[in-house]
Formats: structure tokens, sequence, C-alpha cells
């Protein structure tokens, strides 16, 4: 065994670190291993085995001098990251310019393995101070409060009569917080050691067994395709059902079943009877079905080894009811051709909304599945709904893994385990779902590419698209990019060739695009002197589907009632006492929010500044709007989906379903309403404000607005009937509105192109935005003063760099705010800059957690 390993730990610093192997382990390269750090343990990667002892960096000692320190664990005998996965972690830092250690931990989803812990004990220093207090009654002179003191003697105390104690518990017990804690170290009255270590998980899952006898009461008939007890279709579209609650609990087995409860004893029948729970989870029944067959005495839950081979759920093996269109045919010929190459390729689906997307990937991950080979779908964090996970079960049964952000840390490993296991081959889900460990990758499939939510707005803060394509290049594997509304990158690297483009130019079944009318609301304020949220044509047009009983979406793209408090005597606004924005007025919930920081304050009666009480609550919001709507249309019922309604998952489908099954005859929302949904009734849309990033000072601002205004009018005539949007701006010129309601991509897409090349921005040079930013103003603008002047130094060929400048939410979350944008057609010579700013704000001892480097940054406020 080789003396030395490298490990990568996920600390702000941008190296590993050199242990040594203690004689007799065994780590692997790609495996964990504990080792202390500093006063801490730590779980990081193996990078490397080797024999090369480490050099002091200090040239005054001798390299002979150094006492390395040793592993304390090796927590994995084989690797966790395989090959291909150490390339791309290591390809994220570089690209992204993380540290490794960081990259790492966001690709490991383990962190349920492994048990944080801290322990306390008391010293002879410590002894010998108790020991003085309880002799003089006071203790020597001290810095402290006489309150803090007498906590400090709590801890003693109760640390005197025990050998030594976990830090939750003697925090708990003394209630001493952690600096008087930290302290007490200083002083040795205490000693802190870590002792956290590896989790011994015991993996289990739950498994719900169908109690044989009873299943003939149950009165379960034969279905009629053949396979007893499958039922027809697990999932018909049109069967989503809100709100439909169980019959109560009874002990008359004999009882009918409703149909929710028959769904489910069919399906465990028709799977031998025994199904994990968690598999039962992607279908069309409410959770607590399960609950109340368990309690009828007709299903038992049990635990067994998480690699059981119990019968599985079992795939339909025809999941589409209907012939796919010519395109669609091609596009999965053309994906499949691609994808049996066994080599890279990326293709571009361009499909309209309604175009049948997702029932080409299905197909295609369907036939990768049946080649024996591995797949990954990513959804944007909104798509991920549990109808969704519903179809994907129906075609893939237990062997699709779906990873969303609902998952505990110990479900998350579980699933982990799966993948890596190769038991899924299918794996669904946000964007970490890049990184599922899965052998003989053929197919990574992005939908709505373009989606933000694929970028991590943290370090490691990487693009998972972009990870996609990268990863799929490394494993030789097909990428297929899907959008209505694709990035400009994107289509930009189509139309150069990088990727082929397949497009999928009309909705199925002929459906038409809607027809669009563009209101502008200034004339609309000119002729009826007042300023309107609804416009006199959109309320007509409204009135005119709820009489035909179709239904309505209406779009306000802000939460909240109203937007801004204003003072009428001095002018001022109700700002966020963290960030330099506006508090929003939440009506219901009778609270003022700051919507990047979350702080909550009372409704002002009067102003903060002056103390005048003409405090004015200005603008519209999604709760507002709904208000007004319901007082236009009393008779209407109307739901709202934003963040303020949509605590988890459920009651996102909740709202979609009561549309779906015509409980609601309009919904109103945010951009959660306009994404992805297939509802049939819909016929007309609404859009209230969805231009106000016209406004914004970021260069993205036209795109965002043309894919959000091409995904929510999407939404309409998605049925038999057409359907309209109604389009409501104050930018009626702007060319995003216009392009967006002629349903023209291409013309938007030259367009933007143009404005993006005389700008240097995307997709014609790279860039990244550098971010200095401090709780002091002080420090954000020397840091940043200092970081000009040397930028300014460096003159680079080609590299624009523009700033320091405050950044345009200049405080957020206490944090003032500094920043620089950097434009350079060279992306290698931009990192190199870049890298050597981080060696220089080192050197003048610029803390690295201040100092944020965003490449190919998505948010530049
Ligand atoms: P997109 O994602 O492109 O907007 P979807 O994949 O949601 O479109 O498909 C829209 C609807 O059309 C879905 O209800 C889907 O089941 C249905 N669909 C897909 N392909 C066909 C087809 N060839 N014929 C009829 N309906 C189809
Ligand atoms: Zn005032
Ligand atoms: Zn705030």
């Amino acid at each position: 065994m080789p003396l030395f390993c490298d490990v990568a730990l996920a600390v702000p610093l941008e190296m590993v670190f050199t242990y040594a192997i203690p004689p007799g382990m065994e780590p692997a390269v790609g495996g964990r291993v504990l080792v202390p750090f500093r006063q801490q343990r730590l779980s990081g990667i193996v990078v490397e085995l080797h024999d090369r002892p480490p050099q002091v960096l200090t040239s005054q000692r001798t390299a002979s001098q150094v006492k390395i320190k040793k592993v304390i664990e090796a927590l994995d005998l084989s690797p966790v990251l395989d090959e291909q996965l150490l390339k791309l972690g290591k390809w994220i830092a570089n690209y992204y310019l993380a540290p490794i250690g960081e990259v790492f931990r966001t690709m490991l989803p383990l962190s349920a393995e492994f048990k944080r812990s801290v322990e306390y004990r008391i010293t002879d220093a410590g002894r010998m101070a108790l020991h003085l207090a309880g002799m003089s009654g006071s203790p020597a002179r001290s810095k402290r409060t006489p309150e803090q003191q007498l906590v400090e003697f709590r801890v003693l105390d109760y640390l005197a009569e025990r050998e030594s104690v976990q830090e939750e518990r003697l925090r708990g017990a003394t209630r001493v917080v952690k600096p008087l804690l930290n302290g007490m170290v200083r002083k040795k009255w205490i000693a802190r050691e870590d002792v956290s270590a590896a989790r011994d998980v015991a993996r289990m899952v739950k498994v719900a067994v169908l109690l044989a006898a009873e299943t003939g009461v149950a009165g379960i008939n034969e279905s009629d395709d053949g396979a007893p007890g499958v039922p027809a279709r697990l999932v018909p579209a049109t069967s989503l059902r809100a709100g439909s609650r169980d019959a109560r609990p009874s002990t008359d087995k004999t009882k009918k079943l409703n149909e929710n409860q028959r769904t489910l004893i069919e399906v465990l029948a028709a799977s031998g009877g025994r199904v994990p729970v968690e598999a039962l989870r992607g279908l069309d029944v409410p959770r607590t079905t399960l609950g109340t067959l368990v309690r009828r005495g007709l299903i038992e839950l049990a635990d067994e080894p998480q690699d059981f081979t119990a019968s599985k759920l079992k795939p339909r093996q025809s999941p589409f009811e209907f012939e796919f269109s010519a395109a669609q045919n091609e596009a999965l010929g053309k994906i499949g051709e691609a994808v049996a190459s066994r080599k890279f390729a990326g293709l571009l689906l361009h499909g309209i909304t309604g175009s049948g997307k997702t029932a080409v990937y299905l197909a295609c991950m369907r036939q990768v599945l049946d080649a024996g080979r591995s797949s990954i779908l990513l959804v944007p964090e909104i798509g991920l709904t549990p109808a969704v996970a519903a179809d994907l079960h129906q075609v893939f049964g237990d062997e699709v893994a779906i990873l969303h952000s609902g998952l505990s840390d110990a479900e998350r490993a579980e699933q982990w385990h799966r993948i890596r296991r190769g038991e899924a081959r299918v794996v669904a889900g946000t964007r970490s779902a890049v990184f599922a460990p899965m052998s003989d990758l053929a197919l990574v499939i992005v939908d709505e590419e373009q989606d933000s939510s694929y970028k991590q707005e943290e370090t490691p803060r990487y693009h998972a698209r972009d990870v996609a394509v990268m990863r799929a290049k490394m494993a030789g594997a097909v990428v297929v990019l899907g959008s209505a509304t694709p990035s400009l990158e994107s289509y930009y690297n189509a139309k150069k060739n990088k990727y082929a483009l397949v497009e999928l130019p009309d909705r199925v079944e002929k459906r038409p695009l809607p027809e669009v009318e563009i209101i502008d609301m200034r004339q609309e304020f000119q002729e009826t002197g007042q300023e309107q949220v609804i416009s006199r044509k959109l309320a007509e047009e409204i009135r005119a589907r709820l009489e035909k009983k179709e239904q309505v979406m209406v779009l306000l793209n802000r939460r909240g009632y109203s937007p801004v408090v204003l003072c009428r005597a001095c002018g001022k606004t109700l700002q966020c006492k963290n960030c330099a924005v506006s508090m929003t007025h939440h009506k219901r919930e009778r609270k003022m929010e700051c919507h990047y920081c979350g702080h909550v304050e009372h409704i002002p009666d009067k102003c903060a500044h002056c103390g005048s009480e003409y405090v004015y609550f200005v603008g519209t919001g999604s709760e507002k709007l709904e208000e007004l709507l319901h007082g236009m249309f009393p008779q209407a019922r109307i739901g709202r989906l934003d963040r303020d309604t949509v605590r988890g998952r459920e009651d996102f489908e909740h709202a979609l379903n009561a549309l779906n099954e015509g409980a609601l005859d309009m919904l109103v929302g945010t951009q959660m309403i306009a994404k992805g949904h297939d509802i049939h009734g819909v016929t007309l849309v609404g859009v209230v404000g969805a231009d106000m990033a016209l406004g914004l000072p970021d260069f993205r601002a036209a795109e965002r607005t043309f894919q959000l205004l091409t995904q929510v009018g999407g939404r309409a005539g998605r049925g038999q009937s057409p359907g309209k949007v109604v389009l409501q701006t104050y930018f009626q010129e702007h060319y995003a509105v216009q392009f967006a309601a002629r349903h023209d991509f291409a013309g938007f897409y030259e367009k933007e192109l143009q404005f993006r090349a005389w700008m240097h921005y995307p997709p014609y040079s790279a860039i990244a935005n550098v971010l200095i930013r401090s709780e002091k103003l002080d420090d954000a603008l020397t840091w940043s003063g200092e970081l000009g002047r040397w930028f300014e130094k460096r003159r680079h060929e080609g590299i624009r760099v523009l700033g320091p400048a405050a950044a345009p939410i200049t405080r957020l979350k206490r944090d003032y705010r500094y920043h620089f944008i950097l434009k350079s057609p060279s992306r290698e010579k931009m990192n190199t800059l870049l890298r050597a700013m981080l060696a220089e704000a080192a050197a003048r001892k610029i803390p690295r957690t201040q100092v944020t480097v965003d490449v190919d940054a998505v948010w530049l406020m």
C-alpha cells in the first residue's frame, strides 16, 4: 500500500491535503476517508495514493520536520466516485473555479452516512477554576458578565461529574452558547474533541405486503387486458383527482373499497403482493390511502433489507395510447440512432409548446433501458410534479429512481445506492441528478434546458445543463437538450453544428397555437383615465370564457399583495433592513416580507422615516390580483398558485388537479403556472404582468421575458378548443413582446443575437461575475478598490473588465455588494485571469468567502 493519500475536503480552499496511511488500512482512490483537520474530523475523497512525502511550504524549516497527520478511518473499500465522476468533478472545479472538495460534496448525497459529533470534557485547569470559585465564592477577574460567569460554572459543574458530553446535550443542559464555549476552550478549562464517525446505516426499505386472504373479500376483478389485476391505465390523464379523500377507516373489511384503494390493491396483486412503498408513491393515489388500507388490515408494512429481490412494480409495455406523429417518430429515430452509435453526440430538440416532447423523452429512455443501458432525465425544479413521477413509474416500474428536493438525506443516500448497484437504470431528477452514479450511461436528457434552476447559486456554481453535456462527452453518451424556447447559447451551438437540431414544429393532432392579442396598457390608461390592473378587453374575454364553462389562467409574475409601501409625505419606501429592496405587503398573513432574505416586519401604520400617517400600498401582486378577480367575477371559482400558496409538492399538484378536473374556473399565479402543465380545458391565458423584467439592468431580460411569454401562452388551447392569449404590456414595441406574440422563435433569436454580438455577451463572449461582499461597507469598498486597481494594471488582450461597480442590488442579506463583470472571447484566458485574481485576493488577505466568482453567471443582480 502506498504511504500517503491526497484528500479533497469540503473547505473553501483550492487545494488537496496529504495524510499518512496507517499500516493495514486500504483507502481507495474515489473513496471516502475520515481525517483530522484543524480541530475537527472531516470526511473527504481520496484523489491520489502515492509515496511522496509532503513538502513544507515555509522555506526556513526542513522538509523532514513535518509531522504528517494520519487517516483516521477509510469509510469505503471501493470508490464511491468512479473514474468518470472523479474526472467530471475535476473538470467542474477547474471550469467554475470551485474548491474540488466542495465539488465532490455536491456530487455525493451521502451526508446521512456520516454523523457529526463534538464532545467536551473538563480539564485540570477547569477543575481548579471550579474549586477556586467554590472557595472564594467569586472567580478571578474576568471579562465576562456575572450572568456569563454563572453559565460557565454551570458548564464546569456539569462536566465535572461526567466523562465527556456531547455538544447538543451540554448546550441543552446548561443553555451555554457557542461563543462562551469557545472562550472556555481558549482558557483551557474544557477540551473539545471531534468524534464524528461513519454511521452504520442498515439500509432497510419499507415494503407493502398484500395480505392474501383479504384480497378475495376486496373483490378484485380480472381486468380485460389479459394480465389479471393490472389496471388498464394506472394514471389516466383525465382522472387526476384533487382532494379525493379516503373513506373513514373501518373495521368492516368487506366494506366496499373506493377507487384509490382498489388501484393500490390491484397494483400490489399484479406485482406479486410485495412492492416497496416508495414505488407506490408514484401512483396517482393520495398518500393517505395506504395508511387506510393498513388500518383496515388489508395491507401490512414490513421492513426488508435494501437489496431484497421481491417482486417489483411491473412496467407497462406500451405507455402511449396515441400514435406518434411523423415529427415525433423522426426525433425518436435520430436520437435512437445517435445512442446506438455509442459515441458522444449533442442534440437540441426544439419543439413548440404542446408538440409532445415528453413522449419522445420517455420513448427514448425506454429504448435505452430495453438495451440494458442507463439514462438520466433532468427536469427543472418545478417540473418534477407527482404527475410526472407517476408517468415515470408507469413507464419504468421501479427501475426508475426519482431524485427531488423533498427527499430526506437518508432517502437521498438510499436512492444513490440503488442507482449505484444498478437497480435503477433510469434516473429522473432536478439539477444534482446529473451526478447520478450510473454505469453504462447512454443518454442524458435535459428538459426545458433554458431553465435557470439548472444553475446552482452557491459553490460550486455549476450549470447542470453544461455539466450534462460534459458528462455525456466523458461517457461517450448522447445528450438531448429539449425546449420550446432554447437558450441563446444552445440554439447558437445548434446553428454552428455543435449540436444536431431536431424540430417538432407543430402541436400534436395539428392543434393550432393560440392567437395572441397585445393590449397596450399606456393607452388603456389614457382611455380610462385610471391605472388598470385588468384591461377592459381581458375582462371581457374572461367573462366570455366563464360563460362557456371554459377555463382561464392569469399570470402575474410577482407574489404578495403590494410590492411597495410608499410615504406620500417624504417619498420614502419601506426597505428591508438587511437588503436594499422594498418589502412586500402580504395581506392575508398580515405582514411585510422581504423576498430576498425572508425578513418579516409588522405592517406599518406610519412612515418609519418621518412619522407621517400617509403611507400607501402601491402596486399589485398575485394575492391582490386574486382578490380583484374575485370582486369582478364573484361566481367564479378561483385558485392561486405561487410560493405563498404552495408549501410542498402536494399543494402544487392539488391546485393543478383542481383545474384539470374542473373544480376551478380560473387559476391565478406567478411563473409557477407557466411551465409544462398540460391542462386541456384552458382556452384563455391572460398576462397581467410578465414584462417587469424588461426594466431590469440584466442583459438576459429580453430572453427571459420572451421565454416566459411563450411558455405561459403555451398553456392555452391544448385541448379540443383553440386557445387565446391576452397580453397586457407597458413595452408594446419591445421585440421580446412582439416576437412572442407572433410565436416567432427564429425572429427573436436573430434579433437578440445581434444585440449580444454588439455588446459582447454570451454566446459571443464568456462572462463571469466577480462579487465582493462584506457586512462592513468599508471592507467591501477597500477590497473591490484594490482588486479594481489590480485588474487595471493587468489589462489583458481581449478581456473586458467592467467595474468595480455597486451591484444592482447593493445590499443583500446584510452584505454590501460590489462587482466586476468580465467578458472574454477566450474562456481559457478569462479563467487564467480569474485564478490570478484569487491569488491576489489571498495575498491581500481578502477572505476567500467574501469573493464570489461566478463563471457563466445567470443572475447578475
Ligand atoms: P410538450 O412538452 O412538448 O409541451 P407534452 O409532451 O406535454 O408537450 O404533450 C402534450 C400532450 O399531448 C400530452 O397530453 C401528451 O400525452 C399528448 N401527446 C403527445 N404525443 C401525442 C400524439 N402523438 N398524439 C396525441 N397526443 C399526444
Ligand atoms: Zn415619510
Ligand atoms: Zn431582505
